[in-house]
C-alpha cells in the first residue's frame, strides 16, 4: 500500500500487504481470543478500554499527526477526533455494564425470564479514511465491552493509522487477538466475511462498498450495521437567526475539509431570508483559512486523494453545466496538493449533481424555497437520510418539522454531530443499523431469553 501526503504528493512510506498466510493466522488468533475474551468480567473489558482512551491521551499529538500526514485533515481538528476517541472509551468504560444489564419481563408464575446480552465473537470492520481513528473506536470501544473481538479493515490510504489504533489497544493491555489489524484492500473482503470465525460485519464508507459487504454477509447469513453516505439538508426558516445558521452552516460544510457523511450539503432556505443568509454564508466560506493541515490556523486542507478532488469537481462541472451558479470557488486551488476552493452553488437545478448526489468535498448546495412545507418536500428529495438540521427561532416548529425529516437523526439550531451518549446512523442508502450509545453497543450481540423455571 503506497502511503501518500495530499498535502504534498509525497510518499510516506509503503506497506506490505497481508497474505493469505497472514490473514488466517489473524482470524485463528480472533477465534480463540474470542473464547476468552467474551469469559472475562465486563468490569474487565471496560478498564481495558479506559486504558485505550489513556492511552490516546497520552499521544494525542502523535497521532493527530499521523492523521494529518496521512489523509490532509487540519491539525486541530486532528486532535479533536483524538479526543473524541478518548471521550468515546470513557463512555463504554463508564456505562458497558449498565447498557448490558438484562431486561426482566412479566414471567409466568414460578418462571424467571430474561433478556440477557452476549457477544457474538469475531466482527469485521471495514472503514474509510475520513476519520480515520474515530470511526474505527466508535466501533471498537463499544463492541470490545461487550466481549466481542474485533478485526479491522482499514482503508488502504491510511495503513499508518491502522496501525497505531491496533497499538494503542496493544498499550491499553488487551490480550492479543481481541484487536488486530489486517493490511489488506477491498478484495480481501469477502473472503473474511464468508470465513465461519467471523459473526457479523460494519463498514462505513460508500453506498457500492457497504452494498457489496451487506451482499456477502447476507449470503452468510450475518449481521451487518452500515453507515454510508449523506445528503443532508440543512434548513433555514424565516424565522431563523441567519448569522448563527450562517456561522454554524459553513462550519458543517467544511469541516474535515467537506469530507464528512454528516456534513449539511444541501442548503434550504426560505425565500424571506433568502439573500441574507446566502450572503452571509458566502462571506464565512470565503473567511476559511485553506492551506497546509499542519498549521494551527487551517480551516480547510486539501482533498484526502486527487482521486476524491477530481471527483468532486467532475461533480461540480456537471452541476454548473446543468445551470447551476458558481457564486465562489468552484474550481482545484492552484497550489501544489490535493486542494479544493471551498465552493458555494446557487440556482442548483433539481436532479444534477449538487441536488441528488453526495458532494465529499467542500461544496455547497444552496436552495431558495417559498415556505415551509417545499422546505420539508426539498429536504426530504433525497434518497439518503442520515441526518437533518433545522434553524428556526421556535423550538416548538424546529420540533415539528425535525419530526418530518426522513432522516436518522435531526438537529434543531445545530448541526448535525455524532455523540457518544445518542444512538447514530441512517435510513434509506445512508445505510441501517445504529452505533454509539446502547444501541450501539446492542448492535453486534446475542439477545439471548433466558427463561428459568
Ligand atoms: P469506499 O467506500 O470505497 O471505502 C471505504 C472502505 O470500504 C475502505 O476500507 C475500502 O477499502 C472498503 N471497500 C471499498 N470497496 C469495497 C468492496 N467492494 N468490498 C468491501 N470493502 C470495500 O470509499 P472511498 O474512499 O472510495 O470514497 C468514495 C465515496 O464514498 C466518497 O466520495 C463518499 O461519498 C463516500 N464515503 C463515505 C464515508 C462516510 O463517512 N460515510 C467515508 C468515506 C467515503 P479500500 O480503501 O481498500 O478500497
Amino acid at each position: 500500500m503506497d502511503d501518500i501526503n495530499p498535502a504534498t504528493g509525497a510518499r510516506i512510506d509503503t506497506y506490505e500487504t497481508d497474505t493469505a498466510a497472514d490473514i488466517e493466522a489473524a482470524l485463528a488468533r480472533a477465534a480463540d481470543a474470542a473464547n476468552d475474551w467474551r469469559d472475562r468480567p465486563i468490569r474487565e473489558r471496560e478498564r481495558h478500554v479506559a486504558a485505550a482512551g489513556d492511552v490516546l491521551r497520552e499521544n494525542t499529538q502523535t497521532y493527530a499527526e499521523l492523521i494529518t500526514a496521512e489523509m490532509g485533515k487540519p491539525i486541530t481538528q486532528a486532535r479533536a477526533e483524538i479526543e473524541k476517541c478518548a471521550a468515546v472509551c470513557d463512555h463504554y468504560a463508564t456505562h458497558a455494564s449498565a447498557y448490558l444489564q438484562p431486561d426482566g419481563h412479566p414471567s409466568p408464575a414460578g418462571a424467571d425470564v430474561q433478556t440477557v446480552y452476549e457477544p457474538l465473537g469475531p466482527v469485521l470492520a471495514v472503514m474509510p479514511w475520513n476519520f480515520p481513528f474515530w470511526q474505527v473506536f466508535r466501533f471498537a470501544a463499544p463492541a470490545l465491552a461487550a466481549g466481542n473481538v474485533a478485526l479491522l479493515k482499514h482503508a488502504s490510504n491510511v495503513p499508518g493509522c491502522a496501525e497505531a489504533i491496533a497499538d494503542v489497544f496493544e498499550a491499553a493491555g488487551l490480550p492479543a487477538g481481541v484487536f488486530q489489524t489486517l493490511l489488506v484492500g477491498a478484495d480481501a473482503v469477502e473472503d473474511v466475511i464468508r470465513d465461519d470465525r467471523v459473526r457479523a460485519a460494519t463498514l462505513t464508507g460508500s453506498e457500492p462498498a457497504g452494498s457489496a459487504v451487506a451482499a456477502t454477509a447476507g449470503e452468510t447469513l450475518k449481521k451487518t450495521v452500515l453507515e454510508l453516505g449523506g445528503s443532508d439538508p440543512f434548513v433555514v426558516l424565516d424565522d431563523a437567526d441567519v448569522a448563527a445558521a450562517a456561522a454554524s452552516g459553513a462550519w458543517a460544510r467544511t469541516l474535515n475539509s467537506g469530507q464528512s457523511c454528516i456534513a449539511a450539503k444541501r442548503f434550504i432556505v426560505h425565500t424571506d431570508v433568502y439573500e441574507a443568509f446566502r450572503d452571509a454564508f458566502v462571506s464565512e466560506i470565503d473567511s476559511l483559512t485553506v492551506g497546509d493541515p499542519t498549521r494551527e490556523e487551517t480551516d480547510v486542507g486539501p482533498q484526502a486523494s486527487a482521486a476524491g478532488l477530481d471527483t468532486t469537481h467532475e461533480q461540480v462541472r456537471a452541476s454548473v453545466d446543468a445551470g447551476a451558479t458558481v457564486v465562489t470557488g468552484g474550481q482545484p486551488s492552484d497550489r501544489e496538493g490535493a486542494f479544493y476552493e471551498p465552493t458555494v452553488l446557487t440556482d442548483v437545478p433539481a436532479g444534477c449533481p449538487a441536488d441528488t448526489e453526495e458532494l465529499f468535498g467542500p461544496v455547497a448546495a444552496v436552495f431558495e424555497v417559498p415556505d415551509e412545507a417545499a422546505a420539508i418536500a426539498k429536504a426530504n428529495a433525497t434518497a439518503f437520510g442520515l441526518g437533518a438540521s433545522v434553524w428556526t427561532a421556535d423550538r416548538d416548529r424546529g420540533r415539528r418539522v425535525a419530526r418530518a425529516m426522513d432522516a436518522g437523526c435531526a438537529y434543531v439550531n445545530q448541526p448535525v454531530t455524532s455523540d457518544p451518549r445518542v444512538p447514530f446512523g441512517g435510513i434509506g442508502r445512508s445505510g441501517y443499523g445504529r452505533e454509539l450509545a446502547g444501541a450501539g453497543i446492542r448492535a453486534f450481540v446475542n439477545r439471548k431469553t433466558l427463561w428459568v423455571e
